[in-house]
């Protein structure tokens, strides 16, 4: 059956990733560049999975056009070039990789804090520029001093323990309790963190609550001389008030890796992005600017190649939704028997009354080993194991549940 799946990869996706799908028994077909809209409704129909990065776009009329989809893969973090409820309500389960740059970006971090600390990118344009500028005051060990992190999640927890390597005090501030690696220690307000920490720096997730989250009043609570740090995403902080805060000699530094608008593109171009900030950042001293490259490196592409693969292969074997981020998700433990006369149904239907009473009905003359269903907006999905199946019954259970006036898309693994 697995022979029988096809898979069109685009942008260049990682070659180990192509591997771990033709392992898997797929049909691979692998392309360097990205689809437009054109070439994906001519070549797309008859794939049963596509892997992406962030160019190609998979539109409403594109997924509509493709009834076989069963499957997206982005291999990156963003998933804003899929039309997501769209592809929900057709059934096709979206798939991306949040978590796999989590160290990349730590890395950065801890790159950053030694860099702001003995003032190195200004230090380094200046030699650049030919002048020999040796300056001791106001450059800093980081040893012994303290790090604030907001948001105490994969990165944020990863930075915990690197930073204690380097000897610094670690606390931390998250909306939930979590258990402190090592000797860092949560408290119980930002403001407390602010307060205390020497670097101040951000790893919360672009939400409702911390759109804005870092202003005037934020950084006015930070430690004069403090550095703040910025690689979660550009809303959560007011540009014009660190601008404000590193022009007044309140903060002695900042790095930046994320911006409320960015460029879609390499190049320049940059400043017509950001518009009025960027005359003021431009002229700021110890104020490091890059290019949203947290999690830009090979190991993390390899890791988003091989996180995406996977979730694919887990959704077009065994149904598992888990990870999806436009689907509820949904989990069942491997069937382990090697009885033939297993089967599992995966049913993702619209989410209204009366649902698992009709599918009970169709499946009540079969032992029911386990099931379990969950919801997501207008969409749910259920998926069940059944024993004691023959072969002759497996086409007419497929149709009946099929044919239930909720359902979306129907499929059993066997
Ligand atoms: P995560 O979901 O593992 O952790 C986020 C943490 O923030 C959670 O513990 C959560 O409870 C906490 N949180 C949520 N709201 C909060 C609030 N108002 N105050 C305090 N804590 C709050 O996410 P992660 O993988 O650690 O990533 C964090 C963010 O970093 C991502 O959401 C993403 O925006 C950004 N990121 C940036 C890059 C980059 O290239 N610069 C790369 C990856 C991720």
């Amino acid at each position: 059956r697995q022979g029988r799946i096809k898979v069109l990869l685009l942008e260049n996706i990682s070659a180990d990733a192509a591997a771990f799908l033709k392992n898997a028994g797929y049909q691979v077909d692998h392309f360097t560049k990205a689809f437009t809209e054109d070439e994906l409704l001519a070549k797309l129909p008859g794939y049963h999975a596509i892997g992406i990065r962030s160019k190609t776009k998979m539109t409403a009329k594109v997924i509509e056009a493709c009834p076989q989809l069963l499957v997206i893969g982005c291999f990156c973090i963003g998933t804003n070039q899929v039309d997501l409820d769209v592809a929900a309500k057709h059934g096709i389960a979206v798939f991306n990789s949040p978590f796999s740059n989590s160290r990349s970006v730590a890395e950065l971090v801890i790159g950053e804090i030694i860099s702001l600390s003995r003032q190195l990118i200004d230090r380094a344009s200046e030699l650049r520029a030919g002048i020999w500028n040796k300056v001791s005051k106001g450059c800093w060990e980081i040893r012994g001093k303290t790090i604030g992190i907001v948001g105490y999640g994969h990165i944020g927890s990863q930075l915990s323990v690197l930073s204690e390597a380097f000897g610094m005090n670690v606390i931390y501030y998250d909306v939930v309790p979590i258990m402190p690696l090592g000797t860092a220690r949560q408290v119980d307000t930002l403001e407390e963190l602010l307060e205390k920490a020497d670097f101040v720096t951000l790893h919360v997730p672009e939400i409702a609550d911390t759109i804005g989250m870092i202003g005037p009043k934020e950084f006015a609570h930070m430690k004069e001389g403090a550095f703040f740090i910025n690689n979660a995403r550009g809303k959560v902080v007011d540009l014009s008030a660190l601008a404000d805060a590193l022009e007044s000699g309140h903060l002695a530094g900042a790095a930046v890796d994320v911006f409320p608008k960015e460029p879609g593109s390499n190049g320049p171009g940059f400043s017509e992005v950001l518009g009025e900030f960027i005359p003021r950042l431009r002229k700021l001293p110890n104020l490091i600017m890059t290019p949203h490259i947290g999690g830009s490196t090979e190991e993390a592409q390899r890791a988003i190649g091989a996180e995406v693969a996977s979730a694919l292969v887990g959704y077009l074997n065994y149904g598992t939704s888990l990870g999806s981020v436009n689907f509820p998700e949904v989990n069942l433990r491997a069937i382990t028997t090697e009885d033939d006369r297993h089967i599992r149904v995966c049913y993702v239907h619209r989410n209204e009354p009366g649902v698992l009473r009709n599918i009970n009905a169709i499946l009540a003359a079969h032992n029911i080993e386990k099931q379990f269903s969950d919801s997501k907006g207008d969409i749910a999905y259920l998926m069940a194991d059944i024993s004691g199946v023959g072969h002759d019954e497996v086409k007419d259970i497929y149709e009946a549940i099929n044919h239930t006036r909720a359902n979306v898309l129907t499929r059993l693994l066997y």
